[in-house]
């Protein structure tokens, strides 16, 4: 069964139209897939009934919904997303609310190809790539769905490696046919795959956060292997060419590391690394891993750290950490990591 989520007022024409439908039938399966929220065909009820079955019999809605849900003492919601249909192959999704605000953490990938040493998907291995249909799920198929603000692509998974997917959901966030979301509300988080970065800058106006981690190429590159094909140097010089100065913001994941990343040397360093650019450092407490040589720097090395950055023009701020308890917090969940 084909799912319907995910496609564009001009795909729903094509397939209304190899229904036997008029071609006006697309806008209206475009609002009630995204703007009524509506789950099944038998919903819609300005299609004739007998459009309605013809559909039925090779398509769906295709909102999967969570296999299950926990709530931390601090209010932030974690999901559990089938991939595919698939219960034994899952992906988590965290909602955390923020006074207004209400972002959704969504995960783009099954595991993970990019192996970086602190990442819990990493550590799993890669299981596939999410259609759109199924990371649009992780928005439609929660609690808060109606409320959620703003997403982060910061989940299992690199996003840039499953470009094509991701972009058919930011298209369904941002489009005035979709959640008509401006490109602000949205920011993807990536290790630096660079032609497919390009092609994010290019083609959409959402943030931008890289996980940079290391300001030194050879004790980057033992964190994450990316750093061989796709060094940190070329990724700022790729984003030196685009404007950061107006809407469109570009922020920079940096994991401390206890020694390992957090000394005044590495400071200087990535002061180096990012000089002139407009940008901000967003410093995250690591939690501890199993087998992992580094343990998470203290609260005054971090502050240190912070304040030697704005010394030097950049504007840096330690991450509040949010869902601890149930595992949510960057670098807890065994179904789900972010890039930082
Ligand atoms: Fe993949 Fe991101 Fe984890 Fe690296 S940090 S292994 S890119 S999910």
């Amino acid at each position: 069964m084909e799912k319907l989520l995910g496609k564009t007022p001009s795909e729903l024409k094509e397939i209304a139209l190899s229904a036997g439908l008029p071609g006006f039938t697309g806008n209206q399966l475009a609002q009630w897939i995204y703007g009524k929220r509506v789950r099944t065909l038998a919903e819609m009820t300005n299609l004739s009934k007998a459009g309605r079955e013809r559909l039925a019999e090779s398509y769906e809605v295709g909102v999967a919904l969570p296999l299950g849900k926990a709530v931390s003492s601090d209010g932030t919601s974690k999901y559990l997303f089938p991939v595919d249909g698939n219960p034994t192959n899952a992906v988590e999704a965290v909602m955390i609310p923020d006074g207004d605000r209400k972002t959704l953490c969504v995960s783009s990938q099954a595991g993970c190809k990019m192996g970086c040493k602190f990442c819990m998907t990493g550590r799993q291995g890669f299981h596939g790539s999410l259609s759109a249909a199924d990371i649009l799920s992780q928005f439609f198929g929660i609690d808060e769905s109606a409320e959620l603000t703003n997403t982060v692509f910061m989940g299992m998974g690199e996003p840039l490696d499953n470009w094509e997917e991701v972009k058919r959901t930011i298209e369904v966030l941002t489009a005035p046919w979709g959640f008509g979301w401006s490109p602000k509300r949205v920011t993807l988080s990536t290790i630096g795959v660079i032609p497919n970065l390009k092609r994010y800058l290019d083609e959409c106006r959402c943030h931008l956060a890289v996980s940079l981690h290391n300001p030194f190429p050879e004790e980057r590159l033992s964190l994450m292997p990316v750093e061989k094909a796709y060094p940190i140097e070329s990724v700022i010089d790729l984003i030196r060419q685009y404007d950061f100065t107006g809407q469109r913001r570009v922020s920079f994941e940096y994991t401390m590391f206890a020694g390992f990343n957090d000394t005044p040397r590495h400071a200087d360093a990535l002061l180096r690394l990012l000089q002139g650019l407009e940008c901000r450092v967003n410093l995250i407490r690591f939690h501890r891993i199993p087998d992992f040589p580094y343990g998470t720097s203290s609260q005054a090395a971090m502050e240190a750290f912070r304040d030697r950055l704005s010394r030097g023009g950049i504007t840096a701020t330690i991450r509040a950490s949010r869902g601890e308890d149930i595992l949510a917090a960057c670098g807890l969940l065994a179904g789900l990591h972010n890039h930082e």
